[in-house]
């Protein structure tokens, strides 16, 4: 079957490769309509490494998938041949302690496509476990089913704020996930969003969303405007979600006393966290890593209206482009939001 493989840092191929495709008795199989393209995935081909994952051997790029539910396990009742869908990409083992925590996310066990040595679904046809795999509502396109991925993330790091309404948070870092942050904190209830960058363009795809208000930290210190916004109180959410070490110097500044600040951002460095800063406040610090629970939520935004993410898809690539969408992401320009690659169109 034909895939797109990293080979090593720096190489990519579309070719053939043996990818297990055996259906077991609580999967699906899928055909793959359309994969996004993460940064994750342009990391592990610029860098080949995210942290302690290094890439050591060939593995199949992408993890934001949606497609055709093409076969099911013979225990499979939740889904049907000809369903469409979208999968969550970890695996965890649900006999975990993690996973009947409901922290299936956090199972040091979990395998996450495309996260060595897990291949992902940049192919046809991917093997996936029912339980992780959700029917698309009709009014939900394969191009946004492929996009609940990233936007799976804002609404863990939504969730785990706790937002109730009406609250203000502030947001650092206008990328993908910035944003996807953004839009799922005012799907939560937050009244205003104030979301940082230093590149105009990211702040003026973000600010396209009513709700969403930029702050260009090359002319405004950010924790200059939301106080200006806040009659000198702060937020009551800060997200961080740029990974920037340079982010967490004056991070409690942004928040009001006794608010929450929600680290998603992944700082490749150790930060210098300012410990009195928080407790002055008795701020309450959480953190995200992936998701749990979100998906069903999710698609229920975007199939209501009340999450449009089809303004951040920029670019859409044919499989036989794969190479070329990579090469683009990883130009990083700040124009380009979300690229999807078509696997099979019709299916
Ligand atoms: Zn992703």
């Amino acid at each position: 079957m034909q895939a797109l493989v990293l080979e090593e840092k720096g190489v990519l191929a579309l070719r053939d490769i043996d990818l297990p495709l055996s259906v077991g008795p609580e999967d699906v199989k899928i055909a793959v309509h359309t994969v996004g393209v993460c940064g994750s995935d342009v990391h592990y081909y610029t860098h080949g490494a995210i942290g302690a994952y290094v890439v050591q051997a060939p593995m199949v790029l992408g993890h934001e998938a949606a497609g055709t539910v093409v076969a099911v396990g013979e225990n499979v009742r939740s889904l049907s041949v000809g369903d469409r869908v979208c999968m969550e990409p970890g695996i965890p083992d649900l006999s975990s302690r993690a996973a009947k925590l409901g922290l299936y996310n956090v199972d040091p066990a979990v395998r996450f496509w495309a996260t060595p040595p897990v291949h992902g679904v940049l192919a046809p046809y991917a093997v996936h476990p029912a339980a992780f795999t959700y029917r698309l509502p009709d009014n939900v396109s394969f191009a946004e089913g492929a996009m609940v991925e990233p936007f799976a993330i804002g609404m863990q790091a939504a969730t785990r704020a706790r937002i109730v309404p009406g609250d203000v948070a502030a947001v650092i870092g206008a990328g993908p996930i910035g944003i996807m942050v953004a839009l799922a904190a005012l799907a939560g209830g937050c009244s205003r969003v104030f979301i940082s960058d230093f590149s105009a363009e990211k702040l003026a795809i973000a600010a396209a969303y009513p709700g969403i208000e930029p702050v260009n930290v090359g002319k405004t210190p950010f924790a200059a405007a939301v106080a200006a916004a806040t009659g000198g109180w702060g937020a009551d959410v800060v997200f961080e979600a740029s990974g920037s070490a340079k982010a967490f110097e004056g991070l409690f500044d942004l928040v009001r006393p006794g608010g929450a600040v929600v680290l998603v951002g992944l700082p490749v460095d150790a930060v210098r966290f300012d410990v009195p800063g928080a407790i002055s406040k008795e701020v309450r610090v959480e953190t995200v890593f992936r998701y749990a629970n979100v998906f069903d939520r999710a698609l229920e935004l975007i199939a209501s209206g009340k999450v449009d993410l089809k303004p951040l898809i920029t670019g859409t690539y044919a499989f036989g482009e794969s190479v070329a969408a990579f090469e683009r992401a990883a130009e990083a320009r700040p124009t380009d939001v979300k690229l999807q690659i078509r696997v099979q169109e019709e299916n």
